[in-house]
């Protein structure tokens, strides 16, 4: 089955919006094994609609379009649309007692007639109930046989079309799939993906029966291994986390924070954290996990010298000496928060997220880690690529990796 994607609105060709509805929906489709092959995106204007679809149609069995389906003039999807397959327009009596009981609902008498125009259906049509909002999706079935081709409108609002793919859209393509496609996904740390490929390749090489796909952030790598036969993916990604322990993340765990939560969690240990380049981004990941209090009483974020010397205690003939992005101030840094705050496990960084502040000595992207865990100290020096905002992002997830490491060390 070939799907493509249209998304439709001002909006988004203007920048103003940005278009995940896009991106989740790929994203769905892409676990199901059924990618896009293609996707547009249409102003508002009726000729960009109906040559997209058009094109769309020719290339694909299946459109799935969002926005354009609300009441105000500028919503005319479903109308357009309806013109260029030959469709009549009727109004579906259901849909308007919806709307008039939404409306009701929250107190409104004068329904403004425009609001009529979502009860507006193409003749044939399956009318796909809108959960949490008024546009109703719709379907329409064109042609029969090999010649069949269907459109899925979906209200653009993600809130309400993202439901709806899950509700409707998803279980649907599944119905329709000659040959379902399996697949599996696993999240590793602190690997780059090129190598990552060198440990796995030998798996898929001359392989025509299973696929495997590489995503990489910052933050993790995703490797996502599919096929048709549902045996093989199983027997595979098995294979893949065993050449890849190392950088596995346990468990259903989606990321590194989540990984030093559990690891913390389960041996009844807490971690304190002081962060410099990275303005709080750390304690920010910590506390994005639900019941975070239990592992992490606090961090602290001295951004000057001044505070890492008054608060955290770091010699200020260290200051002086080394500067406070030096080893020896992630050091001391992350000696000393371990023991003012009495935790188990402790992260320092410290850093040169740029644009300004490098030099040849300390370029831009120069990070100090210290990680200290029952008292032994680690402390090392990286050189991230990238803008600040990459930097800072990298920071983040390679502090947490090297005190998993540290940890697993510990251990063995
Ligand atoms: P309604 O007009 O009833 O809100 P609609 O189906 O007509 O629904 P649009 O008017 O096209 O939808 O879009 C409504 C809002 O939904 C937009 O202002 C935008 O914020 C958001 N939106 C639309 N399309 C997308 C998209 N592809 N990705 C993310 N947000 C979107």
């Amino acid at each position: 089955m070939k799907i493509s994607i249209l998304t439709i609105g001002y909006e988004l060709l203007r920048g103003a919006t940005v278009n995940t509805n896009f991106s989740q929906i790929a994203a769905e489709l892409n676990k199901m094994g059924v990618p896009p092959v293609l996707e547009l995106c249409a102003g508002d204007d009726p000729e960009s609609i109906k040559e997209s679809f058009l094109w769309l149609l020719d290339k694909s069995d299946l459109v799935i379009s969002t926005g354009g389906l609300g009441p105000t003039s500028d919503d005319i999807t479903k109308t357009v649309l309806a013109e260029c397959l030959g469709i009549k327009l009727y109004e579906d009596s259901e849909v308007r007692k919806n709307l008039e009981q939404f409306w009701k609902a929250r107190g409104r008498k004068d329904i403004p007639e425009s609001v009529f125009n979502q009860s507006l259906v193409p003749e044939g049509a399956e009318v796909i109930e809108n959960k949490h909002g008024t546009a109703p999706g719709i379907h329409i079935q064109a042609g029969k046989g090999k010649k069949r081709k269907d459109i899925i409108m979906l209200p653009g609002p993600p809130h309400e079309a993202i439901p709806m793919l899950n509700y409707f859209v998803l279980p649907f393509v599944k119905c329709h799939l000659e040959t379902p496609i399996f697949s599996k996904t696993s999240i590793f740390a602190g690997l780059p993906e090129s190598t990552a490929e060198e440990k796995v390749k030998h798996l898929f090489e001359d392989r025509s029966d299973i696929s495997v796909a590489y995503c990489a952030s910052p933050e993790s790598l995703t490797i996502t291994v599919s096929s048709t036969k549902d045996k093989l993916v199983a027997s595979t990604m098995l294979k893949v986390r065993r050449l890849l322990a190392e950088n596995l993340l346990s468990g259903d765990n989606k990321n590194l924070q989540e990984e030093i939560f559990s690891i913390l969690k389960s041996r009844n240990e807490k971690i304190a954290v002081v962060e410099s380049c990275t303005g709080g981004k750390i304690s920010a990941a910590l506390t994005d996990v639900p019941g975070a209090s239990a592992i992490f009483p606090g961090g602290f974020v001295p951004y000057g010298n001044e505070w890492k010397n008054k608060f955290l205690k770091v010699e200020a003939k260290t200051l002086e000496k080394f500067g406070a992005v030096s080893e020896e101030c992630a050091a001391e840094m992350a000696l000393n928060i371990a023991n003012i705050a009495e935790v188990d496990a402790s992260i320092s960084v410290t850093g040169i997220a740029g644009p300004a502040g490098g030099s040849t000595e300390k370029p831009v992207g120069l990070v100090f880690i210290g990680t200290c865990y029952r008292g032994r100290l680690e402390v090392k020096r990286y050189l991230f690529p990238g803008l600040r905002e990459t930097i800072r992002r990298r920071t983040v997830a390679t502090a947490f990796n090297q005190l998993r490491m540290q940890i697993k060390e510990c251990n063995s």
